[in-house]
């Protein structure tokens, strides 16, 4: 049975025409069956239609997150980022259990699907209950298992245990339409050379995605340069990384020739405006990785780096960001930051069946109303995606679909308990904070 959505505005994604108005989408077995305008639509004799006033357009894809640090939200304000791993992050994750991250992941996933995330790419400890939680919540998530070398964090198992916990993970979850599994080494100053070989070695043969932090300060290349003799992204393409599709969280300290060893191997970027605002890493140079061929998507990081898990508000900040860097007013368009947020995210997790509404992409949808005051004066149609990405908030979106599941309705997450989380974390919050 085909479900027919008819929505007073409709953008497909980035193309040409970019809004229709009426437009509609037809949904069958979880998928984008036809969108287009209401006039052209293809005659169905058995149809379930329903009405959506606003706009209807894709979800956003949330390319870097380590969304169960809703359990670390706000603690260590003020600290540069090397101490408020060592000294506030680390020791709180040491104490984690299973169920901590299942419940911290469940109530970031319903703060995402509220916020219009319907895919996001995850990075934390127990990624088994990453994933499950994510699917319970009705989320698609990218999972990469954590891998990672520190003492303190022993109980995670040794770098061969988590790479086989990985592989496990990936036969576990092979038959889900929602879960995806990578490989998620944190980063090269954390890992040591033959760890991030074996890294390589295991994606290659599993055919993985790796997500993993990239020169997000600029001290990672200084280390890098010491330890190796070559800049951080020339390391990582010596030992192999890119073999398989590598997706770089941050890049803000790339030098010329690592920009253009990125592009050469189709690397993805995450790009994190607030979480680097936050931690005063810098402005990644996006504008001109985007020139040279870098699909760049954007990412809140996690709840404990942002506080929020709001792609509107990593619209902006990208925006601001590469104006102020470039001191160029059209160094980067609303049309340019939703682009990110959408189908050039999806690009740089290689990804080509979410992002979009063309036919055959996942029916990832969100339906956000525009007849409040962030969408007035609507004097030309072109006037929503500018009111889109500068005034709009996650308050103004009403509707979630997931894979043509209805999550999110009215502007409440059906999918999860979100009182029952919010319990949860409190509880447990306490707990990890008091050791
Ligand atoms: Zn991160």
């Amino acid at each position: 049975m085909t479900t027919r959505y008819v929505a007073e505005y409709l953008w497909v994604g980035p193309g040409d025409p970019e809004l229709v108005a009426p437009g509609l989408v037809d949904v069958a077995d979880g998928r984008v069956a036809w969108a287009g305008p209401v006039g052209a639509a293809p005659e169905i004799a058995e149809v379930i239609r329903v009405g959506v006033p606003g706009l209807l357009m894709p979800g956003f894809v949330n390319t870097h997150c380590h969304t169960p640090m809703t359990l670390l939200r706000g603690a260590g304000e003020g600290l540069p980022v090397d101490r408020w791993l060592s000294e506030v992050m680390w020791p709180r994750e040491g104490r984690l259990s299973p169920e901590d991250v299942y419940w911290g992941m469940t109530l970031g996933a319903a703060e995402l699907l509220l916020n219009g995330v319907t895919t996001s790419v995850e990075m934390y400890f127990y990624p088994d209950e990453v994933a499950t939680a994510a699917g319970d919540a009705g989320l698609r998530c990218t999972v990469t298992p954590p891998v990672i070398e520190d003492t303190d964090l022993g109980r995670f198992g040794t770098v061969e245990e988590q790479l086989g916990v990985a592989v496990d993970l990936i036969r576990r979850w092979e038959d889900s339409d929602l879960i995806d599994i990578g490989l998620g080494p944190h980063s090269t100053y954390t890992l040591s050379d033959g760890v991030l070989r074996d890294v390589a070695r295991v994606a290659a043969a599993e055919d993985l995605l790796i997500h993993m932090h990239v020169a997000e300060q600029r001290y990672e290349n200084d280390l890098c340069l010491e330890r190796s003799g070559q800049s951080l992204v020339t390391y990582l393409e010596s030992i192999g990384m890119f073999e398989t599709h590598f997706l770089a969280a941050h890049g803000v300290w790339l030098t010329d020739e690592d920009r253009e060893h990125l592009a050469q191997n189709s690397v993805g970027v995450a790009h994190c405006p607030a979480s680097n605002g936050r931690h005063a890493s810098g402005i990644a140079p996006i504008v001109d990785l985007r020139r040279r061929g870098v699909p760049v998507g954007l990412g809140t990081d996690g709840p404990a780096s942002n506080s929020r898990l709001d792609i509107f508000e990593e619209m902006r900040l990208a925006i601001r960001m590469a104006r102020l860097r470039e001191s160029s007013a059209d160094a980067l368009t609303p049309m340019d930051a939703l682009t990110m947020a959408t189908a050039e995210g999806a690009a740089a997790l290689a990804r080509t069946d979410i992002g979009s509404l063309e036919p055959g992409m996942w029916a990832d949808m969100i339906n956000v109303a525009v007849d409040g005051p962030a969408f007035t004066p609507l004097l030309e149609i072109e006037d929503l995606i500018t009111h889109l990405v500068w005034s709009a908030s996650p308050a103004d979106i009403r509707g979630v679909w997931v894979g043509g599941r209805r999550v999110v309705d009215d502007g409440r997450c059906d999918s999860v308990d979100v009182g029952r989380a919010q319990h949860e974390v409190a509880v447990r919050a306490r707990r990890l904070s008091e050791g």
